[in-house]
């Protein structure tokens, strides 16, 4: 059974070699931050730490203004202090 899965990534091009992770920095990867709009309550804390990145709009909810905008904290001080956990990094 592993060995077909290996097989199957094999024939789509993924790799299955542990030995060849590669930790990519901001820029390498092009990370950008996403945010669920269904989880946000609204209390600013992320347009605080990126207002480049980040802002509330009228109802409450915030949006990305700028997702590749943060010159400042990598975006990381955001998503570890949204107290709904609304931000991540896209895929
Ligand atoms: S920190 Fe989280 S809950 Fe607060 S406004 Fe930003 S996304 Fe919404």
């Amino acid at each position: 059974m592993v060995l077909e899965a290996r097989g199957r990534l094999h024939r789509e091009g993924r790799s299955t070699d542990r030995s060849r992770v590669t930790v990519f920095n901001k820029e390498e990867r092009m990370a950008r931050p996403v945010v669920n709009q269904d989880l946000c309550v609204g209390c600013r804390l992320c347009e605080a730490a990126c207002p480049q990145v980040f802002a509330v709009n009228s109802d409450e909810k915030c949006e990305l203004i700028g997702p590749d905008k943060c010159g400042t904290c990598d975006c990381q001080q955001a998503i570890d202090g949204c107290p709904a956990q609304a931000i991540s990094w896209a895929d």
